[in-house]
Protein backbone atom coordinates (compact mmCIF):
# COMPACT_ATOMS: atom_id res chain seq x y z
CA UNK A 1 0.00 0.00 0.00
CA UNK A 2 1.36 3.53 -0.80
CA UNK A 3 1.11 6.64 0.93
CA UNK A 4 2.19 9.83 -0.64
CA UNK A 5 3.04 13.00 1.07
CA UNK A 6 2.81 16.23 -1.48
CA UNK A 7 5.12 19.46 -1.57
CA UNK A 8 2.69 22.32 0.21
CA UNK A 9 1.90 24.45 -2.67
CA UNK A 10 -0.50 27.10 -1.45
CA UNK A 11 0.91 30.51 -1.10
CA UNK A 12 2.71 31.20 2.50
CA UNK A 13 2.02 27.37 3.33
CA UNK A 14 5.70 25.93 4.93
CA UNK A 15 4.44 23.46 7.10
CA UNK A 16 4.68 19.77 5.56
CA UNK A 17 2.59 16.63 6.57
CA UNK A 18 5.09 13.83 7.64
CA UNK A 19 8.26 13.97 8.99
CA UNK A 20 11.22 11.17 8.79
CA UNK A 21 10.14 10.35 11.95
CA UNK A 22 6.87 9.13 11.04
CA UNK A 23 7.77 8.17 7.42
CA UNK A 24 9.75 5.63 9.96
CA UNK A 25 6.65 4.82 11.48
CA UNK A 26 4.48 4.19 8.49
CA UNK A 27 6.90 1.94 6.60
CA UNK A 28 7.28 -0.13 10.34
CA UNK A 29 3.36 -0.13 9.82
CA UNK A 30 3.88 -1.93 6.27
CA UNK A 31 3.38 1.18 4.06
CA UNK A 32 5.58 2.34 1.06
CA UNK A 33 6.08 6.21 1.48
CA UNK A 34 6.76 8.26 -1.48
CA UNK A 35 7.64 11.73 -0.26
CA UNK A 36 7.68 15.11 -3.06
CA UNK A 37 11.22 16.20 -3.39
CA UNK A 38 11.03 19.47 -1.51
CA UNK A 39 8.54 18.72 0.38
CA UNK A 40 10.17 18.94 3.73
CA UNK A 41 12.59 21.99 3.01
CA UNK A 42 10.98 24.72 4.74
CA UNK A 43 10.35 23.29 7.69
CA UNK A 44 14.11 22.08 7.89
CA UNK A 45 13.48 18.58 6.64
CA UNK A 46 15.95 17.30 3.66
CA UNK A 47 14.90 15.08 1.01
CA UNK A 48 18.45 13.13 2.41
CA UNK A 49 16.71 12.83 6.00
CA UNK A 50 13.33 11.67 4.37
CA UNK A 51 15.00 9.30 2.04
CA UNK A 52 17.17 7.82 5.22
CA UNK A 53 13.86 7.05 7.03
CA UNK A 54 12.66 4.94 3.92
CA UNK A 55 10.67 7.21 1.89
CA UNK A 56 11.32 7.08 -1.78
CA UNK A 57 11.57 10.85 -3.30
CA UNK A 58 9.34 11.21 -6.48
CA UNK A 59 10.55 14.59 -8.89
CA UNK A 60 6.41 15.96 -8.97
CA UNK A 61 3.38 15.94 -7.68
CA UNK A 62 1.60 13.73 -10.21
CA UNK A 63 4.87 10.97 -9.73
CA UNK A 64 4.56 11.38 -6.22
CA UNK A 65 0.22 10.59 -6.47
CA UNK A 66 0.82 7.86 -8.94
CA UNK A 67 -0.75 4.42 -7.40
CA UNK A 68 -1.38 5.91 -4.00
CA UNK A 69 -3.71 4.98 -1.56
CA UNK A 70 -3.62 7.37 1.15
CA UNK A 71 -2.16 11.21 0.43
CA UNK A 72 -1.24 13.09 3.78
CA UNK A 73 -1.50 16.86 2.74
CA UNK A 74 -1.52 19.82 5.66
CA UNK A 75 -4.00 22.00 2.83
CA UNK A 76 -6.64 21.35 0.51
CA UNK A 77 -4.90 19.95 -2.85
CA UNK A 78 -4.91 22.89 -5.75
CA UNK A 79 -7.56 22.17 -8.02
CA UNK A 80 -7.09 23.44 -11.86
CA UNK A 81 -6.54 26.99 -12.11
CA UNK A 82 -5.62 27.30 -8.49
CA UNK A 83 -1.96 26.92 -9.33
CA UNK A 84 0.42 25.47 -11.85
CA UNK A 85 -0.53 22.19 -10.55
CA UNK A 86 -3.57 20.23 -10.74
CA UNK A 87 -2.81 18.46 -7.52
CA UNK A 88 -6.35 16.81 -7.42
CA UNK A 89 -6.21 15.57 -10.61
CA UNK A 90 -3.49 13.42 -10.00
CA UNK A 91 -4.67 12.18 -6.75
CA UNK A 92 -6.50 8.45 -7.77
CA UNK A 93 -9.91 7.19 -7.57
CA UNK A 94 -10.53 5.74 -4.48
CA UNK A 95 -7.81 7.03 -2.31
CA UNK A 96 -7.86 8.18 1.26
CA UNK A 97 -7.05 12.16 1.98
CA UNK A 98 -5.92 13.09 5.15
CA UNK A 99 -5.33 17.10 5.49
CA UNK A 100 -6.79 19.99 6.95
CA UNK A 101 -9.09 20.83 4.05
CA UNK A 102 -11.60 23.17 5.30
CA UNK A 103 -14.42 22.03 2.33
CA UNK A 104 -17.75 23.01 2.56
CA UNK A 105 -20.54 21.25 1.06
CA UNK A 106 -19.36 22.35 -2.63
CA UNK A 107 -16.04 21.16 -1.79
CA UNK A 108 -16.87 17.84 -0.13
CA UNK A 109 -19.01 17.05 -3.28
CA UNK A 110 -15.95 17.67 -5.30
CA UNK A 111 -14.16 15.06 -3.23
CA UNK A 112 -17.23 13.08 -3.49
CA UNK A 113 -17.55 13.34 -7.47
CA UNK A 114 -13.85 12.70 -8.46
CA UNK A 115 -13.89 9.00 -5.74
CA UNK A 116 -11.51 10.50 -3.31
CA UNK A 117 -12.34 9.46 0.51
CA UNK A 118 -11.44 12.63 2.07
CA UNK A 119 -10.83 12.80 6.04
CA UNK A 120 -10.60 16.74 7.21
CA UNK A 121 -8.63 17.01 10.51
CA UNK A 122 -10.06 20.15 11.32
CA UNK A 123 -13.82 18.69 11.94
CA UNK A 124 -12.21 16.19 14.93
CA UNK A 125 -14.47 15.95 17.79
CA UNK A 126 -12.41 17.89 20.72
CA UNK A 127 -12.67 14.48 22.98
CA UNK A 128 -10.24 13.10 25.34
CA UNK A 129 -9.86 10.07 22.88
CA UNK A 130 -8.54 12.25 20.01
CA UNK A 131 -6.13 14.67 21.54
CA UNK A 132 -3.29 13.40 20.06
CA UNK A 133 -4.60 13.55 16.55
CA UNK A 134 -5.95 16.89 16.83
CA UNK A 135 -4.43 19.01 14.68
CA UNK A 136 -6.93 22.53 15.96
CA UNK A 137 -4.58 21.83 19.67
CA UNK A 138 -1.36 21.41 18.43
CA UNK A 139 -1.77 24.05 15.73
CA UNK A 140 -2.98 26.82 18.27
CA UNK A 141 -0.68 26.21 20.92
CA UNK A 142 2.19 27.10 18.84
CA UNK A 143 0.20 29.74 17.12
CA UNK A 144 -0.52 31.27 20.73
CA UNK A 145 3.30 30.90 21.75
CA UNK A 146 4.84 32.46 18.51
CA UNK A 147 1.65 35.46 18.54
CA UNK A 148 3.65 36.63 21.94
CA UNK A 149 7.40 36.31 20.48
CA UNK A 150 5.86 38.46 17.66
CA UNK A 151 4.48 40.69 19.75
CA UNK A 152 6.97 41.03 21.56
CA UNK A 153 9.36 42.16 18.84
CA UNK A 154 7.22 44.63 17.42
CA UNK A 155 6.50 46.04 20.80
CA UNK A 156 9.07 49.01 21.39
CA UNK A 157 10.08 48.67 25.06
CA UNK A 158 10.51 45.10 26.67
CA UNK A 159 8.25 42.56 29.19
CA UNK A 160 9.71 42.52 32.32
CA UNK A 161 10.28 45.07 34.04
CA UNK A 162 13.92 46.08 34.40
CA UNK A 163 15.45 48.01 37.24
CA UNK A 164 18.87 49.50 35.78
CA UNK A 165 21.51 52.13 37.41
CA UNK A 166 19.95 54.26 34.87
CA UNK A 167 16.19 53.66 36.01
CA UNK A 168 13.13 51.35 35.68
CA UNK A 169 11.79 50.34 32.51
CA UNK A 170 7.93 48.88 33.68
CA UNK A 171 6.22 45.65 32.87
CA UNK A 172 4.45 45.71 29.88
CA UNK A 173 0.39 45.35 30.37
CA UNK A 174 -0.59 41.92 28.67
CA UNK A 175 -4.13 41.24 27.37
CA UNK A 176 -4.88 38.21 25.70
CA UNK A 177 -8.49 38.01 24.33
CA UNK A 178 -9.56 34.44 24.20
CA UNK A 179 -8.84 32.02 26.40
CA UNK A 180 -8.64 28.84 23.93
CA UNK A 181 -5.63 26.52 23.77
CA UNK A 182 -3.68 29.24 21.76
CA UNK A 183 -4.60 31.84 24.54
CA UNK A 184 -3.70 29.84 27.05
CA UNK A 185 -0.45 29.39 25.58
CA UNK A 186 0.06 32.78 24.95
CA UNK A 187 -0.93 33.70 28.53
CA UNK A 188 2.18 30.83 29.63
CA UNK A 189 4.47 32.82 26.86
CA UNK A 190 3.80 36.54 27.99
CA UNK A 191 3.59 35.23 31.86
CA UNK A 192 7.47 33.32 31.11
CA UNK A 193 8.41 36.78 29.33
CA UNK A 194 7.89 39.17 32.46
CA UNK A 195 4.64 40.70 30.97
CA UNK A 196 1.98 41.81 33.65
CA UNK A 197 -0.78 39.77 31.87
CA UNK A 198 -4.72 39.91 31.66
CA UNK A 199 -7.12 37.78 29.78
CA UNK A 200 -10.73 37.34 28.55
CA UNK A 201 -13.05 34.87 27.62
CA UNK A 202 -16.77 34.22 27.26
CA UNK A 203 -16.94 30.56 28.35
CA UNK A 204 -17.22 29.92 32.22
CA UNK A 205 -14.63 27.55 32.41
CA UNK A 206 -12.21 29.39 31.01
CA UNK A 207 -12.07 32.37 34.06
CA UNK A 208 -10.21 29.40 36.17
CA UNK A 209 -7.84 28.46 33.72
CA UNK A 210 -6.76 32.39 33.21
CA UNK A 211 -6.45 32.63 36.58
CA UNK A 212 -4.82 28.95 37.33
CA UNK A 213 -2.00 30.27 34.48
CA UNK A 214 -1.13 33.59 36.90
CA UNK A 215 -3.39 35.95 34.88
CA UNK A 216 -6.00 38.59 35.97
CA UNK A 217 -9.60 37.97 34.37
CA UNK A 218 -10.96 40.97 32.61
CA UNK A 219 -14.65 40.14 31.22
CA UNK A 220 -18.34 40.81 31.20
CA UNK A 221 -20.45 37.76 32.74
CA UNK A 222 -23.84 37.29 32.73
CA UNK A 223 -26.89 34.51 32.11
CA UNK A 224 -26.19 34.17 28.55
CA UNK A 225 -22.32 34.04 29.10
CA UNK A 226 -23.33 30.96 32.11
CA UNK A 227 -24.15 28.66 28.84
CA UNK A 228 -21.66 30.46 26.44
CA UNK A 229 -20.09 26.98 25.47
CA UNK A 230 -21.42 24.15 23.18
CA UNK A 231 -21.70 20.48 24.01
CA UNK A 232 -18.20 20.53 21.91
CA UNK A 233 -16.47 22.81 24.02
CA UNK A 234 -16.59 25.92 22.15
CA UNK A 235 -17.97 29.47 22.37
CA UNK A 236 -21.40 29.55 21.00
CA UNK A 237 -22.07 33.19 18.64
CA UNK A 238 -23.48 35.02 21.36
CA UNK A 239 -26.31 37.86 21.20
CA UNK A 240 -25.28 41.78 19.99
CA UNK A 241 -26.41 43.09 23.53
CA UNK A 242 -23.53 40.76 25.10
CA UNK A 243 -21.13 42.19 22.86
CA UNK A 244 -22.26 45.23 23.45
CA UNK A 245 -22.25 44.91 27.18
CA UNK A 246 -18.37 42.99 27.00
CA UNK A 247 -17.41 45.98 24.27
CA UNK A 248 -17.67 48.60 27.32
CA UNK A 249 -16.05 46.35 29.90
CA UNK A 250 -13.20 45.93 27.84
CA UNK A 251 -12.68 49.23 26.20
CA UNK A 252 -11.33 51.01 29.29
CA UNK A 253 -9.16 47.99 29.90
CA UNK A 254 -7.57 48.04 26.43
CA UNK A 255 -6.99 51.46 26.27
CA UNK A 256 -3.99 50.54 28.99
CA UNK A 257 -2.40 47.91 27.30
CA UNK A 258 0.87 47.38 25.67
CA UNK A 259 -0.04 44.24 24.04
CA UNK A 260 -3.12 43.04 23.33
CA UNK A 261 -3.35 39.48 21.49
CA UNK A 262 -6.46 38.74 19.77
CA UNK A 263 -7.14 34.85 19.84
CA UNK A 264 -11.25 34.78 19.74
CA UNK A 265 -12.99 32.19 17.54
CA UNK A 266 -16.44 31.14 17.00
CA UNK A 267 -16.61 27.69 15.16
CA UNK A 268 -17.57 27.96 11.72
CA UNK A 269 -18.54 31.91 11.83
CA UNK A 270 -16.32 35.24 11.06
CA UNK A 271 -14.94 35.98 14.12
CA UNK A 272 -15.92 38.22 16.45
CA UNK A 273 -15.15 41.91 16.11
CA UNK A 274 -13.80 42.41 19.94
CA UNK A 275 -11.70 45.59 19.60
CA UNK A 276 -12.90 48.22 17.20
CA UNK A 277 -11.44 51.13 15.41
CA UNK A 278 -11.87 53.59 18.82
CA UNK A 279 -10.64 50.72 21.61
CA UNK A 280 -6.92 50.78 19.02
CA UNK A 281 -7.47 55.04 18.97
CA UNK A 282 -7.57 55.15 21.98
CA UNK A 283 -4.09 52.70 23.05
CA UNK A 284 -0.41 54.28 23.05
CA UNK A 285 1.23 54.97 20.10
CA UNK A 286 4.02 51.93 20.30
CA UNK A 287 1.49 49.39 21.49
CA UNK A 288 0.43 46.65 19.70
CA UNK A 289 -2.32 44.40 18.66
CA UNK A 290 -1.27 40.68 17.09
CA UNK A 291 -4.55 39.05 15.85
CA UNK A 292 -4.06 35.31 15.40
CA UNK A 293 -7.71 35.33 14.27
CA UNK A 294 -7.02 37.16 11.20
CA UNK A 295 -7.39 34.03 9.18
CA UNK A 296 -10.68 34.08 10.07
CA UNK A 297 -11.28 37.59 9.67
CA UNK A 298 -10.12 39.12 12.42
CA UNK A 299 -11.39 40.08 16.28
CA UNK A 300 -9.73 43.98 15.37
CA UNK A 301 -11.59 45.54 13.16
CA UNK A 302 -8.36 47.68 11.69
CA UNK A 303 -7.13 43.88 10.59
CA UNK A 304 -6.01 43.14 7.36
CA UNK A 305 -5.46 39.54 7.06
CA UNK A 306 -1.79 38.93 5.86
CA UNK A 307 -0.49 42.35 6.47
CA UNK A 308 0.81 44.54 9.44
CA UNK A 309 -1.08 47.95 9.94
CA UNK A 310 0.22 50.63 11.65
CA UNK A 311 -2.39 53.12 12.78
CA UNK A 312 -2.23 56.87 12.69
CA UNK A 313 -2.03 57.27 15.99
CA UNK A 314 1.21 54.80 16.12
CA UNK A 315 -0.22 51.43 16.82
CA UNK A 316 0.84 47.97 15.35
CA UNK A 317 -1.55 45.85 14.25
CA UNK A 318 -0.08 42.40 13.28
CA UNK A 319 -2.89 40.55 11.12
CA UNK A 320 -0.52 38.20 9.55
CA UNK A 321 -1.86 34.40 8.22
CA UNK A 322 -1.21 30.89 8.58
CA UNK A 323 0.38 31.91 12.63
CA UNK A 324 1.71 27.77 13.15
CA UNK A 325 2.97 28.22 9.65
CA UNK A 326 5.29 30.71 11.38
CA UNK A 327 7.44 28.10 13.57
CA UNK A 328 7.57 25.62 10.60
CA UNK A 329 9.50 22.83 11.95
CA UNK A 330 7.78 22.51 15.41
CA UNK A 331 4.26 22.84 13.83
CA UNK A 332 4.88 20.20 10.47
CA UNK A 333 6.90 17.78 13.95
CA UNK A 334 3.68 18.11 15.45
CA UNK A 335 0.87 17.70 12.52
CA UNK A 336 2.78 14.74 11.62
CA UNK A 337 2.33 13.02 14.55
CA UNK A 338 -1.11 14.18 14.72
CA UNK A 339 -2.01 12.21 11.56
CA UNK A 340 0.66 9.25 12.51
CA UNK A 341 -1.86 8.67 15.45
CA UNK A 342 -4.71 9.03 13.74
CA UNK A 343 -3.64 6.31 11.08
CA UNK A 344 -2.16 4.25 13.31
CA UNK A 345 -5.20 4.18 15.74
CA UNK A 346 -7.34 3.02 12.46
CA UNK A 347 -5.19 0.53 11.13
CA UNK A 348 -5.78 -3.00 10.49
CA UNK A 349 -2.32 -4.32 11.19
CA UNK A 350 -3.08 -8.16 9.26
CA UNK A 351 -4.32 -6.20 6.34
CA UNK A 352 -1.51 -3.38 6.24
CA UNK A 353 -4.72 -0.74 5.49
CA UNK A 354 -6.74 1.62 7.08
CA UNK A 355 -9.70 0.48 9.01
CA UNK A 356 -12.05 3.58 9.66
CA UNK A 357 -15.62 2.01 11.50
CA UNK A 358 -18.06 4.62 10.33
CA UNK A 359 -19.66 4.22 13.65
CA UNK A 360 -16.53 5.68 15.64
CA UNK A 361 -17.26 8.89 16.70
CA UNK A 362 -13.33 10.18 15.35
CA UNK A 363 -14.08 8.34 12.02
CA UNK A 364 -17.93 9.96 11.76
CA UNK A 365 -16.57 13.81 12.90
CA UNK A 366 -13.89 13.62 9.83
CA UNK A 367 -15.52 11.10 7.66
CA UNK A 368 -16.17 13.86 4.24
CA UNK A 369 -16.87 11.23 1.50
CA UNK A 370 -16.12 7.87 0.89
CA UNK A 371 -16.84 6.03 -1.69
CA UNK A 372 -18.03 8.21 -4.21
CA UNK A 373 -20.73 9.79 -1.72
CA UNK A 374 -20.69 12.37 1.05
CA UNK A 375 -21.28 11.42 4.26
CA UNK A 376 -20.59 14.13 6.93
CA UNK A 377 -23.70 15.18 7.93
CA UNK A 378 -22.45 18.78 7.89
CA UNK A 379 -21.65 18.49 4.05
CA UNK A 380 -24.38 16.69 2.65
CA UNK A 381 -26.74 17.85 0.14
CA UNK A 382 -29.65 19.12 1.34
CA UNK A 383 -32.67 15.83 0.62
P1 LIG B 1 -11.38 28.37 19.57
O1 LIG B 1 -10.11 28.45 18.80
O2 LIG B 1 -12.63 27.96 18.88
O3 LIG B 1 -11.66 29.81 20.25
C1 LIG B 1 -10.64 30.45 21.00
C2 LIG B 1 -11.24 31.03 22.24
O4 LIG B 1 -12.00 32.20 21.92
C3 LIG B 1 -12.20 30.11 23.00
O5 LIG B 1 -11.73 29.91 24.31
C4 LIG B 1 -13.51 30.86 22.97
O6 LIG B 1 -14.29 30.65 24.14
C5 LIG B 1 -13.03 32.29 22.86
N1 LIG B 1 -14.03 33.28 22.46
C6 LIG B 1 -15.03 33.16 21.56
N2 LIG B 1 -15.76 34.30 21.53
C7 LIG B 1 -15.20 35.16 22.41
C8 LIG B 1 -15.49 36.48 22.83
N3 LIG B 1 -16.53 37.16 22.36
N4 LIG B 1 -14.71 37.04 23.76
C9 LIG B 1 -13.66 36.38 24.30
N5 LIG B 1 -13.33 35.12 23.94
C10 LIG B 1 -14.09 34.51 23.01
O7 LIG B 1 -11.19 27.47 20.86
P2 LIG B 1 -10.16 26.26 21.05
O8 LIG B 1 -8.89 26.78 21.51
O9 LIG B 1 -10.18 25.42 19.83
O10 LIG B 1 -10.86 25.51 22.25
C11 LIG B 1 -12.24 25.17 22.17
C12 LIG B 1 -12.63 24.26 23.28
O11 LIG B 1 -12.17 22.95 23.06
C13 LIG B 1 -12.13 24.64 24.66
O12 LIG B 1 -13.19 24.42 25.55
C14 LIG B 1 -11.01 23.69 24.92
O13 LIG B 1 -10.79 23.47 26.30
C15 LIG B 1 -11.56 22.48 24.24
N6 LIG B 1 -10.53 21.52 23.81
C16 LIG B 1 -10.72 20.20 24.10
C17 LIG B 1 -9.78 19.28 23.66
C18 LIG B 1 -9.96 17.83 23.93
O14 LIG B 1 -10.52 17.46 24.95
N7 LIG B 1 -9.55 16.97 23.02
C19 LIG B 1 -8.68 19.68 22.95
C20 LIG B 1 -8.53 21.04 22.68
C21 LIG B 1 -9.47 21.96 23.11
Amino acid sequence: MKLAVLKERRSGETRVAATPETVKKFTAMGLEVTVEQGAGLASGLTDVAFGEAGAKLAGSAAETLAGADIVLKVRAPLAAGEGEVDEFAAIPRGALLIGILGADAEGAARYAAAGIDACSMELLPRITRAQSMDVLSSQANLAGYRAVIEGAAAYDKGFPMMMTAAGTVPAANVFIMGAGVAGLQAIATARRLGGRVSATDVRPAAKEEIKSLGASFVGYEDEESKAAQTAGGYAKQLSAEFYAKQAEVVAGHIAKQDVVVCTALVQGRRAPTLVTAAMVASMKPGSVIVDIAADAGGNCAVTQPGELVVTGNGVKVLGFTNWPGRLPAASSALYARNLLTFLSTFWDKDAKAPKLPEEDEIVKGVTLTRGGAVVHPLMKPAA
